[in-house]
This record gives structure tokens, C-alpha cells and sequence, in this order.
């Protein structure tokens, strides 16, 4: 394909371990039983159940919203009965109400949405307020709801969108599937997304070790002459934001600025799917791909599975496990959230569960700072994680404000580099955290 490889400054080389799934084709999940839906899965404010126990619901019904501009909208992912309204802890929360609801196995649908038959039917407030019914947030992990991201104010120049199919994080394949198996979704949603903001450059960008995905996009891309395909080299964090755009564009997201201020707007892969099943399907966003996978598990697999369904029986549908987990975690290795149940249910935000055994999830020894630099080196940001970390282990947040600390991504590249096996990233993640804290007071 002979295309220029684009990257960004620092980073690192992980080991991939993507062979474990990349070639497994999606499944559809079993079907759940019961579903346990957070009616908080988005950054920004929780919802209101708008249903109650007894109430009978259809796949796809609304059953938790806000009046917050900045929140999303949680539908039903089953046809069935509210059984529950109750708290629980879920992925990276405790005691988060939930909706617990009993499925008939009927999946009878909620047909309330506009289905459209193609974008030039579409206009684009018409492609914010799907976005805005679908409950669309985005998927890559961090959850913010799509609807606010597209809502850029009206003095911001937007001239760049990308997509972002990087998938840096080792393990995860979700995107990848969805870019083999759902191409024309995938560009009908940057298209979607383009015709939304007014701008007439789009571009999906996709690593290196991805290049049947590179080719599938780029064909289905060539049929439009504002969407083109751009090669990124594998290397973590690849798909953070500011990496992204500047790999792609070269435009550099200043310090405490979002990427609108260099013209930019990013949206994950199955990002753009969801928009697709929300325009040409009338879909709200109730179910993703998920990457079950590790080296814990006994048939590593992308599923599509409902959002409420409980990990335990994602596992069970993979195989179970094949030796006793040492750690479960929500996401990549890197930057996923270590889990300690198994009885908690995915959410929108989750991408994949990876189970690690016992020797893998031994921790590094850890020894005193041999004063090497890597961790300089690699640092996606420029930061200097050693010395962020010094200041956050000495408790002088001060300093470690002054050395930028809070323009920490957590990447973890930091971590995984140090010889040295020193904890930065969560010392580094402690400081930013005492930092805000101090700004509130
Ligand atoms: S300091 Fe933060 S951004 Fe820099 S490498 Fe470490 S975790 Fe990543
Ligand atoms: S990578 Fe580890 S050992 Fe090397 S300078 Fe950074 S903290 Fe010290």
C-alpha cells in the first residue's frame, strides 16, 4: 500500500496480543436473562429512571434520562419487565442506580426513532437530535456523550474530523471486527458526523498492525472524495486524542485545550457505528462489541453483547476461565480499570475484558530510580514522570502542579518503560487528583 506511516513524539512499543481474537469473527452474545442498566454509563449528569417497578419495556425504550445538556440518554437493551430500581456497584463506580429488568426473550422493539434512508435524507440538527436519542456516547472508553462533543460553540472553526481506529491499547480488537465487518457503518457515521459539523475533511486513521482493516475502509472510503484513510505506526498511545491529531494533521492541542481549538473533533469506531444504527436503523445505542480476551480465558472472543449484562456471563460465553484469574480488568492492560467483581454489568464505555493469570499479574519488583530517562523518553506529553512522581510520594502537590502534572494522560507508558518497575503513573495520578481537589477548595 506503500502509504506514509504517521506518528506522534514518544510512546512506546507494546506487546500487542491481539492474535488472541483479531481473526475471530463478531458473535452475538446469549441472551441475558436479567440486565442490571446503570442509568449513569456517560460523563456528565446521571439520569432519572423514567420508568418504575412493574412497568412493562420494549427493547430500545427510554428508561433513564436528564434535563443536564451535558448526560445521555439510557434505553433498555431488553424487551421485558422492571423488576428493580436499585444501587450497585458497576465498572469503575460504587452504588450506581440501576435498572434491573427481566427478559421476556421476546425482544419486541421500541420503534419510536426516525429511521432514515440514507444522509441525503438526513439534516444535520436532525443527525444531533438521533445522536441525542440514541444515548450515543463515546466508545473508546471514556464515555463522554457524542452530543456535546458535535456541539462545538459557534466561534470554533471545525475543518478536521477524524476517526479513530488505532486501538492502540494491546489485547482489544472491537474496532478492528467492526471495521472489517461493519465498513460501510463506519465510514456512513464520519460522513454523518462530517455533514453534522458543516466540515468537508474526514479522516480514518488506523495502526499499522490493522492493514486488512486499512484496506477494507480504504475501499469503501474511495466512493467519497472528502473521506480518505491515513496509516498510523503501531505504537502506544497511538489513539489518545492530541496524539491522533497530531499524527494526522500536526496541529498540536495546546495545554488544558480540547481539540476544537486546533479545528479538530475525534470519534472512536464503534462511535460511528452506533450513529450509523441510530440514523439507518432508528437503533438506540444498547448494545456494543466487546472483546473478551486474555490469557486467563478459554476461548478469547468479540461478542456483541447488551449493555446490563453481567461480566460473569460474558466469561462463561468465552470459554470461562482456564486457570484462576490473578486480575480482571475493564479494557486494555493500560489504561483499563481493574475489576473485583465479576457480577458487576458492562456498560456502553466497555471495550473488552481481559483476564490476566496469576503469574502475569505478579507485580514488578520494585527497586530504586536508576536515573535512566526513559520514562522522559516515552512520555506522550512531555511531562517528566519522574519527578512528578517524587514530588506526589513527598506530598508537595505544589511542585508537581508546576512540573504540568495534571497534563498527565495516565497512558501508563511511564510504568511499563521503567526498568526500574517504580509505580509513576498511579503516583503521578494521586498528585493530579490532590491538585483539583486543591482548585475546588
Ligand atoms: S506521565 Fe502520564 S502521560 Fe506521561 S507517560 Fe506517564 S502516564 Fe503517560
Ligand atoms: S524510567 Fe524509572 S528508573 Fe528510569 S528515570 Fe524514570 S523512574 Fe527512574
Amino acid at each position: 500500500m506503500g502509504q506514509e506511516k504517521l506518528t506522534f513524539k514518544g510512546g512506546v512499543n507494546v506487546p500487542h496480543y491481539k492474535s488472541l481474537t483479531e481473526n475471530k469473527a463478531l458473535e452475538k452474545a446469549a441472551e441475558p436473562a436479567k440486565v442490571y442498566i446503570p442509568l449513569q454509563q456517560h460523563i456528565g449528569a446521571p439520569c432519572e429512571a423514567v420508568v418504575s417497578v412493574g412497568d412493562k419495556v420494549k427493547m430500545g425504550q427510554v428508561i433513564g434520562k436528564s434535563d443536564a445538556f451535558v448526560s445521555a440518554r439510557v434505553h433498555s437493551s431488553v424487551s421485558g419487565e422492571v423488576k428493580e430500581i436499585k444501587k450497585m456497584d458497576v465498572p469503575g463506580s460504587l452504588g450506581v442506580n440501576c435498572v434491573v429488568i427481566e427478559s421476556d426473550g421476546l425482544n419486541e422493539v421500541d420503534d419510536s426513532m426516525t429511521v432514515y434512508s440514507s444522509l441525503e435524507d438526513i439534516k444535520p440538527e436532525q443527525i444531533l437530535e438521533a445522536i441525542d436519542l440514541a444515548g450515543i456516547t463515546g466508545l473508546g472508553g471514556a464515555s463522554f456523550p457524542t452530543k456535546v462533543k458535535l456541539s462545538p460553540p459557534k466561534d470554533k472553526v471545525i475543518d478536521y474530523i477524524i476517526l479513530n481506529g488505532a486501538e492502540c491499547e494491546p489485547y482489544l480488537t472491537a474496532d478492528h471486527r467492526l471495521m472489517l465487518e461493519n465498513t460501510s457503518d463506519v465510514v456512513f457515521g464520519i460522513r454523518a458526523i462530517m455533514k453534522a459539523l458543516g466540515v468537508n475533511r474526514g479522516v480514518i486513521a488506523i495502526e499499522d498492525n490493522k492493514m486488512d482493516a486499512v484496506e477494507a475502509i480504504q475501499a469503501e472510503a474511495s466512493k467519497y472524495d472528502n473521506v480518505e484513510v491515513k496509516v498510523l505506526k503501531a505504537k502506544y498511545p497511538q489513539g489518545d486524542e492530541k496524539r491522533i491529531i497530531s499524527a494526522v494533521t500536526g496541529r498540536e492541542v495546546p495545554s488544558g485545550a480540547l481539540p476544537m481549538e486546533v479545528g479538530c473533533v475525534v470519534n472512536n469506531i464503534g462511535t460511528a457505528k452506533a450513529i450509523a444504527d441510530a440514523i439507518l436503523r432508528g437503533k438506540p445505542l444498547y448494545e456494543r462489541v466487546i472483546t473478551i480476551t486474555g490469557h486467563a480465558i478459554g476461548e478469547p472472543k468479540n461478542l456483541v453483547a447488551k449493555v446490563g449484562t453481567p461480566f460473569k456471563e460474558l466469561i462463561a460465553q468465552a470459554g470461562g476461565f482456564k486457570s484462576e484469574p490473578g486480575k480482571i480488568v475493564m479494557g486494555g492492560p493500560m489504561m483499563g480499570l481493574a475489576q473485583y467483581s465479576i457480577e458487576v454489568p458492562m456498560v456502553k464505555g466497555t471495550s473488552g475484558i481481559l483476564t490476566f493469570t496469576k503469574e502475569e499479574a505478579e507485580k514488578k519488583e520494585v527497586s530504586a530510580c536508576i536515573k535512566c530517562g526513559r520514562c522522559l523518553t516515552v512520555c506522550p506529553v512531555h511531562l517528566q514522570p519522574v519527578y512528578i512522581s517524587a514530588c506526589a510520594i513527598k506530598n508537595n502537590f505544589e511542585l508537581a502542579e508546576k512540573y504540568n502534572a495534571i497534563d498527565c494522560v495516565e497512558c501508563g507508558a511511564c510504568s511499563f518503560i521503567c526498568p526500574a518497575g517504580r509505580p509513576l503513573t498511579e503516583s503521578i495520578r494521586l498528585a493530579k487528583r490532590e491538585i483539583l481537589a486543591n482548585k475546588k477548595k
